[in-house]
Protein backbone atom coordinates (compact mmCIF):
# COMPACT_ATOMS: atom_id res chain seq x y z
CA UNK A 1 0.00 0.00 0.00
CA UNK A 2 1.46 3.47 -0.43
CA UNK A 3 1.92 5.25 2.58
CA UNK A 4 0.42 9.14 2.55
CA UNK A 5 2.98 10.18 5.64
CA UNK A 6 6.10 8.57 4.15
CA UNK A 7 5.39 10.01 0.75
CA UNK A 8 4.54 13.61 2.50
CA UNK A 9 7.94 13.50 4.70
CA UNK A 10 9.79 12.47 1.68
CA UNK A 11 8.83 14.92 -0.24
CA UNK A 12 9.24 17.75 2.41
CA UNK A 13 12.45 16.22 2.91
CA UNK A 14 13.26 16.56 -1.10
CA UNK A 15 12.16 20.48 -1.48
CA UNK A 16 14.43 21.58 1.32
CA UNK A 17 17.34 20.31 -0.78
CA UNK A 18 18.48 23.14 -2.97
CA UNK A 19 18.95 21.84 -6.67
CA UNK A 20 18.55 24.73 -8.87
CA UNK A 21 19.08 23.86 -13.02
CA UNK A 22 23.18 22.95 -13.10
CA UNK A 23 23.14 22.73 -9.07
CA UNK A 24 22.11 19.23 -9.00
CA UNK A 25 24.58 17.24 -6.95
CA UNK A 26 23.04 17.46 -3.69
CA UNK A 27 20.02 15.60 -4.86
CA UNK A 28 22.33 13.09 -6.63
CA UNK A 29 23.91 12.25 -3.54
CA UNK A 30 20.80 11.64 -1.61
CA UNK A 31 19.16 9.64 -4.68
CA UNK A 32 21.72 7.39 -5.02
CA UNK A 33 21.61 6.53 -1.48
CA UNK A 34 17.99 5.94 -1.57
CA UNK A 35 17.92 4.00 -4.87
CA UNK A 36 20.32 1.76 -3.50
CA UNK A 37 18.76 1.34 0.08
CA UNK A 38 16.36 0.04 -2.75
CA UNK A 39 18.40 -2.33 -4.07
CA UNK A 40 18.53 -0.56 -7.52
CA UNK A 41 21.68 -0.28 -9.37
CA UNK A 42 22.87 3.43 -9.90
CA UNK A 43 24.59 5.03 -12.43
CA UNK A 44 25.11 8.67 -12.85
CA UNK A 45 26.21 9.95 -16.68
CA UNK A 46 28.47 11.71 -17.54
CA UNK A 47 25.89 14.79 -18.71
CA UNK A 48 27.44 17.06 -16.34
CA UNK A 49 30.95 17.08 -17.57
CA UNK A 50 29.55 17.66 -20.94
CA UNK A 51 27.26 20.10 -19.87
CA UNK A 52 29.92 22.02 -16.94
CA UNK A 53 27.56 21.59 -14.45
CA UNK A 54 27.97 19.27 -11.20
CA UNK A 55 25.74 16.76 -11.23
CA UNK A 56 25.04 14.22 -14.42
CA UNK A 57 21.69 12.16 -14.88
CA UNK A 58 21.36 9.27 -12.71
CA UNK A 59 19.73 5.63 -14.48
CA UNK A 60 19.21 3.22 -11.27
CA UNK A 61 17.73 -0.21 -12.60
CA UNK A 62 15.31 -2.34 -10.59
CA UNK A 63 16.00 -6.17 -12.21
CA UNK A 64 12.79 -7.89 -13.71
CA UNK A 65 11.31 -10.78 -11.32
CA UNK A 66 9.99 -12.05 -14.60
CA UNK A 67 12.16 -11.25 -17.73
CA UNK A 68 8.86 -11.83 -20.16
CA UNK A 69 7.20 -8.56 -18.91
CA UNK A 70 7.77 -5.73 -20.25
CA UNK A 71 10.50 -3.24 -19.37
CA UNK A 72 9.32 0.25 -17.91
CA UNK A 73 11.01 3.48 -17.26
CA UNK A 74 10.05 6.57 -14.90
CA UNK A 75 11.25 9.80 -14.97
CA UNK A 76 11.17 13.18 -13.26
CA UNK A 77 13.75 15.67 -13.44
CA UNK A 78 16.12 17.14 -10.49
CA UNK A 79 16.37 20.97 -10.87
CA UNK A 80 14.11 23.76 -10.37
CA UNK A 81 13.82 26.92 -11.41
CA UNK A 82 14.81 29.81 -9.32
CA UNK A 83 13.84 31.08 -6.96
CA UNK A 84 14.55 27.34 -5.94
CA UNK A 85 16.92 28.07 -2.87
CA UNK A 86 16.26 27.98 1.17
CA UNK A 87 12.51 26.45 0.34
CA UNK A 88 11.12 25.95 3.47
CA UNK A 89 7.35 23.84 2.80
CA UNK A 90 4.37 24.63 4.99
CA UNK A 91 1.51 21.94 5.20
CA UNK A 92 -1.81 23.67 4.86
CA UNK A 93 -4.73 21.99 5.33
CA UNK A 94 -4.65 19.23 2.18
CA UNK A 95 -2.14 20.97 0.37
CA UNK A 96 1.64 21.67 0.48
CA UNK A 97 2.99 24.79 -0.60
CA UNK A 98 5.91 27.25 -0.24
CA UNK A 99 6.33 29.86 2.87
CA UNK A 100 5.85 32.44 0.09
CA UNK A 101 8.98 33.84 -1.07
CA UNK A 102 10.01 30.78 -3.15
CA UNK A 103 8.70 28.00 -5.12
CA UNK A 104 7.75 24.83 -3.72
CA UNK A 105 9.72 22.64 -6.51
CA UNK A 106 6.47 20.02 -6.49
CA UNK A 107 8.14 20.72 -10.51
CA UNK A 108 9.33 18.05 -10.62
CA UNK A 109 9.90 16.52 -6.79
CA UNK A 110 6.52 15.16 -6.57
CA UNK A 111 7.73 13.10 -9.47
CA UNK A 112 10.55 12.09 -7.45
CA UNK A 113 8.61 11.18 -4.55
CA UNK A 114 6.27 9.20 -6.67
CA UNK A 115 8.45 7.54 -8.02
CA UNK A 116 10.69 6.50 -4.88
CA UNK A 117 7.53 5.58 -3.34
CA UNK A 118 6.26 3.10 -6.45
CA UNK A 119 9.77 1.38 -6.03
CA UNK A 120 9.28 0.66 -2.27
CA UNK A 121 5.63 -0.61 -2.76
CA UNK A 122 6.62 -2.61 -5.62
CA UNK A 123 8.84 -4.56 -3.52
CA UNK A 124 7.20 -4.45 -0.38
CA UNK A 125 3.84 -6.30 -2.37
CA UNK A 126 6.31 -8.75 -4.19
CA UNK A 127 4.52 -7.51 -7.34
CA UNK A 128 5.89 -8.99 -10.43
CA UNK A 129 7.32 -6.87 -13.15
CA UNK A 130 9.67 -6.05 -15.71
CA UNK A 131 13.05 -4.54 -14.95
CA UNK A 132 11.98 -0.97 -13.62
CA UNK A 133 14.55 1.96 -14.72
CA UNK A 134 14.05 5.21 -12.84
CA UNK A 135 15.54 8.05 -14.50
CA UNK A 136 16.28 11.44 -13.03
CA UNK A 137 17.94 14.28 -15.25
CA UNK A 138 19.91 17.38 -14.30
CA UNK A 139 19.30 20.82 -16.40
CA UNK A 140 15.56 20.42 -17.39
CA UNK A 141 14.28 23.80 -17.02
CA UNK A 142 17.08 25.34 -19.12
CA UNK A 143 16.25 23.58 -22.47
CA UNK A 144 16.05 19.53 -21.79
CA UNK A 145 19.69 19.93 -21.48
CA UNK A 146 20.15 16.65 -19.23
CA UNK A 147 18.01 15.04 -21.33
CA UNK A 148 19.96 16.24 -24.45
CA UNK A 149 23.40 14.63 -23.17
CA UNK A 150 21.85 11.76 -21.20
CA UNK A 151 23.57 8.50 -21.96
CA UNK A 152 21.21 6.52 -24.11
CA UNK A 153 23.24 3.47 -23.53
CA UNK A 154 21.88 3.41 -20.25
CA UNK A 155 18.09 2.91 -20.93
CA UNK A 156 17.13 -0.49 -21.08
CA UNK A 157 13.19 -0.08 -21.05
CA UNK A 158 10.51 -0.34 -23.85
CA UNK A 159 8.59 2.28 -22.99
CA UNK A 160 8.56 4.79 -20.03
CA UNK A 161 6.54 7.75 -17.96
CA UNK A 162 7.86 11.18 -17.46
CA UNK A 163 6.30 12.92 -14.67
CA UNK A 164 6.28 16.43 -15.16
CA UNK A 165 2.97 17.73 -16.24
CA UNK A 166 0.32 19.86 -14.34
CA UNK A 167 -3.22 18.52 -14.18
CA UNK A 168 -3.98 15.53 -11.90
CA UNK A 169 -3.12 12.36 -12.48
CA UNK A 170 -4.97 10.67 -15.33
CA UNK A 171 -3.82 13.67 -17.72
CA UNK A 172 -1.75 11.75 -20.10
CA UNK A 173 0.41 14.35 -22.61
CA UNK A 174 0.18 12.52 -25.87
CA UNK A 175 2.33 15.05 -28.52
CA UNK A 176 4.28 18.22 -27.26
CA UNK A 177 5.56 20.49 -29.94
CA UNK A 178 9.28 21.57 -31.37
CA UNK A 179 11.10 24.44 -30.17
CA UNK A 180 13.40 26.91 -32.66
CA UNK A 181 14.98 29.28 -30.98
CA UNK A 182 15.81 32.95 -33.13
CA UNK A 183 17.99 35.69 -32.49
CA UNK A 184 17.58 38.40 -34.99
CA UNK A 185 20.18 41.32 -35.28
CA UNK A 186 18.90 44.23 -37.44
CA UNK A 187 21.80 46.79 -38.30
CA UNK A 188 21.22 49.92 -39.48
CA UNK A 189 23.68 53.41 -39.38
CA UNK A 190 24.15 55.97 -36.55
CA UNK A 191 24.00 59.58 -37.21
CA UNK A 192 22.92 62.57 -34.82
CA UNK A 193 19.64 62.86 -34.40
CA UNK A 194 18.92 66.63 -34.79
CA UNK A 195 21.99 67.03 -37.16
CA UNK A 196 21.85 65.08 -39.25
CA UNK A 197 18.67 62.43 -39.54
CA UNK A 198 19.04 61.27 -42.72
CA UNK A 199 22.44 60.40 -42.70
CA UNK A 200 21.25 57.13 -40.45
CA UNK A 201 19.68 53.86 -40.57
CA UNK A 202 17.25 53.90 -37.71
CA UNK A 203 17.55 49.88 -36.81
CA UNK A 204 14.68 50.03 -34.34
CA UNK A 205 12.10 51.59 -37.04
CA UNK A 206 13.50 48.48 -39.11
CA UNK A 207 13.07 46.00 -36.90
CA UNK A 208 9.27 47.32 -35.68
CA UNK A 209 8.52 46.68 -39.67
CA UNK A 210 9.82 43.51 -39.73
CA UNK A 211 8.23 42.27 -36.32
CA UNK A 212 4.87 43.88 -37.80
CA UNK A 213 5.08 41.86 -40.75
CA UNK A 214 5.51 38.70 -38.56
CA UNK A 215 3.19 35.88 -38.24
CA UNK A 216 2.70 35.70 -34.15
CA UNK A 217 0.56 34.15 -31.63
CA UNK A 218 -1.35 30.98 -32.17
CA UNK A 219 -0.91 30.59 -35.95
CA UNK A 220 -2.99 27.47 -36.41
CA UNK A 221 -3.74 24.45 -33.79
CA UNK A 222 -0.44 23.19 -33.63
CA UNK A 223 2.05 25.84 -34.29
CA UNK A 224 2.77 28.94 -32.09
CA UNK A 225 5.51 32.39 -32.39
CA UNK A 226 6.47 35.03 -29.76
CA UNK A 227 8.92 37.78 -30.20
CA UNK A 228 9.75 38.45 -26.78
CA UNK A 229 12.79 40.42 -26.06
CA UNK A 230 13.75 43.21 -28.14
CA UNK A 231 17.06 45.48 -26.87
CA UNK A 232 18.45 47.99 -28.61
CA UNK A 233 19.12 52.06 -29.01
CA UNK A 234 21.44 54.11 -26.81
CA UNK A 235 20.40 57.70 -26.70
CA UNK A 236 17.40 59.63 -27.90
CA UNK A 237 19.67 62.04 -30.02
CA UNK A 238 21.15 59.13 -31.48
CA UNK A 239 19.66 57.23 -34.46
CA UNK A 240 19.99 53.86 -33.06
CA UNK A 241 22.15 51.23 -35.82
CA UNK A 242 21.49 48.02 -33.82
CA UNK A 243 18.80 46.17 -32.53
CA UNK A 244 18.44 42.53 -30.90
CA UNK A 245 15.19 40.78 -31.26
CA UNK A 246 14.43 37.35 -29.59
CA UNK A 247 11.77 35.23 -30.16
CA UNK A 248 10.60 31.53 -30.94
CA UNK A 249 8.79 29.24 -33.04
CA UNK A 250 7.20 26.02 -31.33
CA UNK A 251 5.05 23.51 -33.54
CA UNK A 252 4.15 19.98 -33.26
CA UNK A 253 4.67 19.73 -36.74
CA UNK A 254 8.62 19.81 -37.75
CA UNK A 255 7.73 20.93 -41.62
CA UNK A 256 5.23 24.15 -39.98
CA UNK A 257 8.18 24.43 -37.56
CA UNK A 258 10.98 24.99 -40.47
CA UNK A 259 8.03 27.04 -42.19
CA UNK A 260 7.80 29.77 -39.99
CA UNK A 261 11.35 30.11 -39.13
CA UNK A 262 12.06 30.24 -42.57
CA UNK A 263 9.14 32.86 -42.90
CA UNK A 264 10.15 35.05 -39.82
CA UNK A 265 14.15 34.86 -41.19
CA UNK A 266 13.34 36.30 -44.27
CA UNK A 267 10.40 39.09 -42.91
CA UNK A 268 14.15 40.30 -41.49
CA UNK A 269 16.03 40.34 -44.43
CA UNK A 270 13.96 41.35 -46.80
CA UNK A 271 12.87 44.72 -44.73
CA UNK A 272 16.59 45.39 -43.94
CA UNK A 273 17.32 44.93 -47.51
CA UNK A 274 14.27 47.71 -48.48
CA UNK A 275 15.40 50.26 -45.95
CA UNK A 276 19.06 49.92 -46.38
CA UNK A 277 20.01 48.15 -43.49
CA UNK A 278 21.49 44.53 -42.60
CA UNK A 279 20.06 41.72 -40.56
CA UNK A 280 21.62 38.97 -39.53
CA UNK A 281 19.24 35.66 -38.24
CA UNK A 282 20.34 32.71 -35.66
CA UNK A 283 18.45 29.67 -35.37
CA UNK A 284 18.77 27.46 -32.53
CA UNK A 285 16.81 23.80 -32.71
CA UNK A 286 15.89 23.72 -29.01
CA UNK A 287 13.91 20.44 -28.57
CA UNK A 288 12.32 17.84 -31.08
CA UNK A 289 8.47 17.41 -30.87
CA UNK A 290 6.64 14.19 -30.42
CA UNK A 291 3.26 12.74 -30.93
CA UNK A 292 1.76 9.02 -29.78
CA UNK A 293 -1.47 7.32 -30.86
CA UNK A 294 -4.05 6.14 -28.42
CA UNK A 295 -2.85 2.60 -28.99
CA UNK A 296 0.80 3.26 -28.75
CA UNK A 297 2.46 0.85 -25.49
CA UNK A 298 2.84 3.80 -22.97
CA UNK A 299 -1.04 5.37 -23.80
CA UNK A 300 -2.47 2.05 -23.99
CA UNK A 301 -0.78 1.08 -20.58
CA UNK A 302 -1.37 4.56 -18.70
CA UNK A 303 -5.29 4.40 -19.92
CA UNK A 304 -5.89 0.82 -18.64
CA UNK A 305 -4.25 1.61 -14.89
CA UNK A 306 -6.25 5.03 -14.76
CA UNK A 307 -9.61 3.54 -15.32
CA UNK A 308 -8.53 0.61 -12.84
CA UNK A 309 -7.96 3.07 -10.10
CA UNK A 310 -10.72 4.64 -11.10
CA UNK A 311 -9.32 8.02 -12.76
CA UNK A 312 -10.40 9.37 -15.74
CA UNK A 313 -7.78 9.66 -18.10
CA UNK A 314 -7.47 12.22 -20.41
CA UNK A 315 -5.45 12.66 -23.49
CA UNK A 316 -3.90 15.85 -23.88
CA UNK A 317 -1.79 17.67 -26.66
CA UNK A 318 1.08 20.29 -24.77
CA UNK A 319 2.15 23.64 -25.44
CA UNK A 320 5.66 22.85 -23.80
CA UNK A 321 8.53 20.71 -23.95
CA UNK A 322 9.69 17.92 -21.42
CA UNK A 323 11.69 15.58 -21.31
CA UNK A 324 9.28 13.28 -23.59
CA UNK A 325 10.05 15.14 -26.15
CA UNK A 326 13.96 13.54 -26.21
CA UNK A 327 12.93 10.39 -24.89
CA UNK A 328 10.58 10.29 -28.11
CA UNK A 329 13.41 11.23 -30.02
CA UNK A 330 15.57 8.33 -28.91
CA UNK A 331 12.95 5.62 -30.15
CA UNK A 332 11.60 4.89 -26.75
CA UNK A 333 7.59 5.89 -26.90
CA UNK A 334 7.41 8.12 -23.61
CA UNK A 335 4.03 9.97 -22.09
CA UNK A 336 4.27 12.61 -19.73
CA UNK A 337 1.82 12.41 -16.78
CA UNK A 338 -0.31 15.11 -14.88
CA UNK A 339 0.74 14.70 -11.31
CA UNK A 340 -1.15 17.60 -10.08
CA UNK A 341 1.29 20.30 -9.21
CA UNK A 342 0.06 23.38 -9.59
CA UNK A 343 0.98 27.23 -10.08
CA UNK A 344 4.63 26.07 -11.13
CA UNK A 345 7.41 28.63 -11.56
CA UNK A 346 5.48 31.06 -9.25
CA UNK A 347 6.01 32.00 -5.13
CA UNK A 348 2.15 30.72 -5.42
CA UNK A 349 2.91 26.75 -6.30
CA UNK A 350 1.16 24.36 -4.42
CA UNK A 351 0.76 20.68 -4.72
CA UNK A 352 -2.58 18.65 -3.03
CA UNK A 353 -1.27 16.14 -0.84
CA UNK A 354 -4.06 13.64 -2.32
CA UNK A 355 -2.36 14.39 -5.82
CA UNK A 356 0.97 13.56 -4.49
CA UNK A 357 -0.28 9.73 -2.90
CA UNK A 358 -2.75 9.60 -5.76
CA UNK A 359 0.44 9.71 -8.73
CA UNK A 360 2.51 7.19 -6.23
CA UNK A 361 -0.65 4.65 -6.77
CA UNK A 362 -0.97 5.17 -10.07
CA UNK A 363 2.73 4.33 -10.95
CA UNK A 364 2.51 1.23 -8.98
CA UNK A 365 -1.15 0.58 -11.17
CA UNK A 366 0.87 0.76 -14.01
CA UNK A 367 3.57 -1.82 -12.73
CA UNK A 368 0.82 -3.96 -11.93
CA UNK A 369 -1.10 -3.39 -15.33
CA UNK A 370 2.27 -4.11 -16.79
CA UNK A 371 2.05 -7.53 -15.51
CA UNK A 372 -1.36 -8.71 -16.96
CA UNK A 373 -1.72 -9.78 -20.12
ZN1 LIG B 1 9.16 20.34 -14.68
Amino acid sequence: MVNRERILEEFLEMVRIDSPSGREKKMVVYLKEKLTGLGLEVVEDRAGEKLGTEAGNLVATLPATDSRLPALFFSAHLDTVESGCGIEPVVDGEVVRSAGDTILGGDDKAGIAAILEMLRVVQEEKLPHGVIQAVFTVMEEQGLRGALHLDRSLLKAEMGFVLDCDGPPGTIIVRAPAQNKIEAFVVGKAAHAGIAPEEGINAIAVAAKAIASLPLGRIDSETTANVGIIEGGKAINIVPDMVRVLGEVRSLDGQKLDHYTQKIKEAFFRTAAEHGARAEVKVEFLYPSFSLKESDPPVALAVRAARALGLEPVLKSSGGGSDANYFNHYGIPTANLGIGMSRVHTTDEYIKIADLEMSARYLVEIVKTAAKK
